[in-house]
């Protein structure tokens, strides 16, 4: 189900019956010749629409901190400082918040091997959530309003789910430790291509450029990537609560 092509009926019984939306958060970042600009943000999307309408897909945002670590400019990538993403991703999830939703999710795939100590688009992105959530908060019941008797169950409520700060999170596509490579434009991400968007893969140019990290991108196949797909969707359900 997708956010702009939903009518107010529809977002209202969305919001009432707590239906996850997620933001997908991609970059434009150079993947080799064989690859397309759009790989990260590609790869979620495309698992996402597989979850159907048990999730409501938001248009995605495909400008983060893709960084110049792999390619220069003119190479296609498109590289966002984190520090310009910050506001926009903040004003982004209080609009959300402020519209009713309170089960907001993102979901990135760029630079998500070391999820827990983070990278600069998903470090923003998650920062920008905490924000959103403590300054909505703060609006809507005042200063003070973590400390007040009203919240002396706080922990216990959290316990209980009703932790205001699981209001937005943000996820890799993958779960750590998936038995799944992961690269960048090698086996592992042109395999998923293969599976998700095999009309962007051009196989004859998978040694353009005689890069490292595109060494062994030839043995990929639409099956192996069908594979990682399906951690991922196994990894999304559970972590979005959403049924099979
Ligand atoms: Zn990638």
């Amino acid at each position: 189900m997708h956010y702009d092509r939903m009518r107010p009926a529809r977002i209202a019984a969305a919001i009432a019956d707590g239906t996850p939306i997620v933001l997908p958060i991609g970059v434009m970042e150079y993947h080799g010749g064989h690859l397309p600009a759009g790989v990260d943000m590609l790869v979620v999307t495309e698992t996402l629409a597989r979850l159907g309408d048990t999730v409501i897909t938001l248009p995605p945002f495909a400008y983060g901190a893709a960084s110049h670590a792999v390619a220069g400019p003119g190479s296609g990538t498109l590289h966002l400082d984190a520090t310009v993403l910050l506001p926009m991703a903040e004003a982004l999830f209080a609009a959300l918040l402020t519209t009713g939703f309170r089960n907001i999710h993102g979901v990135i795939h760029h630079q998500t091997e070391n999820f827990v100590q983070g990278m600069p688009t998903d470090l923003t992105f998650r920062l920008a959530a905490r924000n959103a959530i403590f300054r909505h908060l703060e609006r809507e019941r005042g200063p003070g309003w973590w400390g007040s008797a009203a919240m002396q169950d706080y922990y216990a409520q959290a316990a209980a789910q009703g932790d205001p700060f699981n209001w937005i999170r943000i996820y890799p596509l993958f779960p750590k430790g998936a038995d799944f490579p992961f690269d960048h434009a090698g086996i592992g991400e042109t395999a998923l291509m293969l599976a998700l968007a095999p009309d962007t893969v051009d196989m004859a140019c998978v040694q353009d450029g005689d890069h490292w990290y595109t060494q062994g991108a030839e043995q990929a196949t639409a099956v192996l990537g069908e594979k990682g797909v399906q951690i991922a969707l196994a990894h999304l359900r559970g972590v979005l609560g959403c049924a099979p």
